[in-house]
């Protein structure tokens, strides 16, 4: 079975985002960027699948502009197979990307797709549900437990207060939380493995989708600044306080 995994460059996690001075969006120009980190989970349970013998081929995919030809290279070089890069220049939005990778799919016919559970840059959580719909395939979203039957996934959920085991029907679309499990860093030897493995590049036009943005980002705003705390002298004082200030009690 073939695995395929979609992969996006987003603004690394330690990068603290500056919003841009007109309020468009976030500083891009000379920013760290890296592999979305719920996206390494999905290229690390695709590997120990491949690993257990579940799967035979790890592929990964990637929308945006030639860079993310970069985090391709980084997830090959964690073990994958091979990559497809998907060239766009302008923002693509969840329900683009999810018919260029639905696009994807038809051409590669994987037997799973394993995705982040959302972008950490736009925090949509949409694609791989977008996807599964498109596809007409089941889903298993936020799964920290993954484990592949003959032609079912036992998915466990990360839910509202505990833990939802379900069973799907595959071919299907995974989407990985956090604890799914600890992503590898790629060894030195496999950093330079990485550097002969393909990378098929593929245009949008190539594949048919329309891409045109459909929403209209009007204004993006810092959060507001956390005020400093103080500290309390009694108990009593914490009381009063909780209960006149702060009014939660
Ligand atoms: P989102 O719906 O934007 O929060 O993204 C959820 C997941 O969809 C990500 O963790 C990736 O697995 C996948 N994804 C989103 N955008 C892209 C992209 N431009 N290229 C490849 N995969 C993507």
């Amino acid at each position: 079975m073939k695995i395929l995994i979609p992969v996006k460059r987003v603004i690394d996690y330690n990068v603290k985002v500056r919003v841009k001075p007109d309020q468009s969006g976030v500083e891009l120009a000379n920013v760290k960027m890296a592999m979305n980190p719920f996206d390494e989970i999905a290229v690390e349970q695709g590997l120990r699948l491949k690993e257990a013998g579940q799967a035979d081929e790890v592929v990964l995919v990637s929308v945006g502009p030639s860079q993310a030809g970069e985090t391709i290279r980084t997830g090959l070089a964690m073990g994958a197979d091979r990559g497809i890069h998907i060239e766009a220049d302008q923002e693509t939005e969840p329900l683009a990307v999810a018919k260029l990778l639905a696009a994807v799919v038809e051409r590669e016919a994987p037997g799973l797709v394993i995705c982040g559970k959302q972008a950490i840059d736009d925090d949509s959580n949409q694609t791989g549900q977008m996807l599964a719909a498109l596809l007409g395939w089941a889903q298993g979203t936020f799964a920290s437990g993954l484990d592949l039957a003959a032609d079912k996934a036992t998915v466990i959920r990360e839910v509202d207060g505990g833990l939802e085991h379900i069973e799907i029907a595959m071919p299907a679309v995974v989407t990985v939380d956090l604890r799914l499990n600890e992503p590898r860093y790629a060894s030195l030897p496999n950093i330079m493995k990485a550097k002969k493995k393909p990378i098929d590049a593929l245009s949008v036009a190539e594949l048919g989708v329309d891409i045109a943005p459909r929403l209209k980002i009007t204004k993006v705003e810092e959060p507001a600044s956390r005020e400093a705390g103080i500290k309390v002298g009694s108990v009593s004082e914490l009381v009063d306080k909780l209960k006149n200030d702060a009014k939660v009690i």
